[in-house]
Order: C-alpha cells, then structure tokens, then sequence
C-alpha cells in the first residue's frame, strides 16, 4: 500500500517541516485513530446483527447493508492502522544515528543519487554529529 493519506505526511516532508519525532508520534496518533475506528465500526457490525431480530423483510435488507457497510469500514480501518504502525516503527528502527546513537535528531539532505532505485531513500544528517546516511522508505 504506497497511496498515503494526504492527513499523513510523507517522512520526507514531515522531516522538512516538523522534525523526525513529531513525524513518527503524529504517524503513531494516525494510526491509533484508525484502530479506534475500526473498533466503533466493529461494535455498529455486531449492533446491527443484532437488529435482525424480529425485523421485517425491508429491515433486514437494509441491516444487511449496514452490517456490510460496518465490516467493510472495519477492514479499511484495520488495514490502514497495520501500515500507517509498521511504516513508522520501520523508520524508527533506521533513525538512530551510526556513529553517536542519538535518536531521531535527523536534518534532510538533498538527495544525490537520482537512480530509479534510489527513489526510496531519504538522506538524512545526524544533528548532532553530521553523520549522514539514508532511511529506507517502502
Ligand atoms: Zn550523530
């Protein structure tokens, strides 16, 4: 899944404009905000399971809908809280620097290599120290 939300910044532009530890706590926050999402439709699925009881033949139709609607919602929303969560934790496994372990005190780099393949590497300095190096991005 590359399509980003366009609420969620790339890590690039999050590094630019807030810094690498705003990035990954708002990505986190994203994330967690998908989970409850995905939990509140969960809860309207089993809801509307439950209004199958004693309904009509045009309430059922419509809570066949609703359950449909509810589990389609949960999927999506769990889905988007797995990736938005893994994509960050990936990153900040990569954020420490090499050579003085300070954490996620990262400052963009113009990015040199213009391969094809290299597309997937945002250059990164260490504020600290000025050791560079590159974070991977699926
Ligand atoms: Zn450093």
């Amino acid at each position: 899944m590359t399509a980003r939300n366009p609420l969620n910044r790339s890590l690039a532009d999050g590094i630019q404009r807030v810094g690498f530890r705003k990035w990954y706590e708002r990505e986190l926050l994203s994330s967690h905000a998908h989970m409850a999402l995905a939990l509140v439709a969960a809860v309207a699925m089993m809801a509307s399971f439950e209004a199958f009881h004693g309904a009509s033949a045009g309430e059922k139709i419509l809570n066949t809908g609703f359950v449909l609607l509810c589990a389609a919602v949960t999927l999506w929303a769990m889905r988007r809280y797995l990736y938005l969560l893994m994509h960050a934790e990936e990153l900040a496994n990569q954020a420490n620097c090499g050579q003085c372990e300070a954490y996620g005190l990262l400052k963009l780099q113009d990015a040199q290599d213009r391969r094809p393949q290299a597309q997937r590497l945002v250059p990164v300095c260490c504020k600290r120290c000025g050791f560079r190096w590159n974070l991977e991005v699926d």
